[in-house]
């Protein structure tokens, strides 16, 4: 069973979001837990993520991805903005516990001139107080391109943070991105066994629980991270799809989050799954 799906919008609610990914041709997902901030934003309704809940249980979907909003960034220099990860991050692993067995993923985050051992040091400190024995989530930090002061564009950054933090080690794991690795110079169109024999030395494959599949617009090493359509980019259809098959990876939730629409999205399911 190879779990493939999409980043979607939860803004029309988590069942409907739900059906949408059935309508595409999915069996997993990812979007964003809360609701957007402002005037017109409901609170979340737990009901509705217990339908969610439901859906998924009795159509049979993988572990599905909920991801951290993107202004998070718990290694930033500003203290206000590092208390506000946290507070981030703890509210959405409240909300998450109406999906349980699922994943969390966000961004390390951009140290700001701090340096990458003291970003690493930040980022570890907020898992140690966030991330707690009885969470029925895993939460993942994601590989990234590694542009400006990015931390988590090396394997050794990611597992730096895995060992300060004081967590379950198995409440803590990696999502890894195509596009992000590709463009920080990892070759995973020329030797992707290299690639994931270089995570398992210094990560471990174990901790590998997600998988972002995405092309990438610029050449590897570019630091850039700019999605691009699959088979439309510098990695290739084939690439990613010897890592969609690739037996290490097995059971892994794949999610797409190339720049398209839903309609788009599932055309690349079904292509990704004809290849297979
Ligand atoms: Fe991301
Ligand atoms: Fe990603
Ligand atoms: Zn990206």
């Amino acid at each position: 069973m190879t779990y493939l799906g999409a980043h979607m919008s939860s803004a029309g609610g988590f069942y409907k979001m739900g059906r949408a990914a059935l309508a595409v041709g999915a069996n997993t997902l990812q979007c964003f837990v809360r609701n957007p901030r402002g005037a017109r934003a409901k609170a979340v309704d737990p009901e509705d993520l217990g339908r969610l809940r439901a859906l998924l249980a009795e159509e049979g979907f993988g572990p599905i991805v909920a991801h951290a909003p993107y202004i998070m960034n718990p290694c930033s220099k500003d203290p206000g903005i590092r208390a506000l990860a946290a507070e981030m991050m703890a509210g959405d692993l409240a909300l998450m516990e109406h999906l349980p067995g699922n994943y969390y993923n966000f961004h390390p985050g951009s140290h700001t001139g701090q340096g990458v051992e003291a970003g690493c040091r930040q980022i570890a400190d907020m898992l140690s107080r966030v991330v707690t024995p009885e969470l029925g989530t895993v939460v993942l930090l994601e590989t990234m391109a590694g542009k400006g002061s990015e931390i988590g564009g090396s394997f050794r950054e990611l597992r730096a943070i895995l060992d300060m933090a004081q967590c379950p080690p198995d409440r803590l794991g990696v999502c890894l991105d195509t596009c992000h690795v590709s463009d920080a110079g990892y070759d995973i169109t020329g030797d992707l066994d290299g690639v994931l024999e270089d995570f398992d030395r210094t990560v471990g494959l174990e901790r590998l629980r997600a998988v972002h599949v995405n092309d990438s617009m610029n050449p590897p090493g570019a630091r850039k991270d700019r999605h691009a359509r699959i088979g439309a980019g510098t990695i290739g259809t084939e690439a990613l799809l010897r890592l969609i098959a690739h037996p290490a990876l097995a059971g892994r939730p794949f999610l797409l989050e190339t720049p398209t629409d839903d309609a788009g999205h599932g055309e690349e399911i079904a292509l990704l799954r004809a290849l297979l």
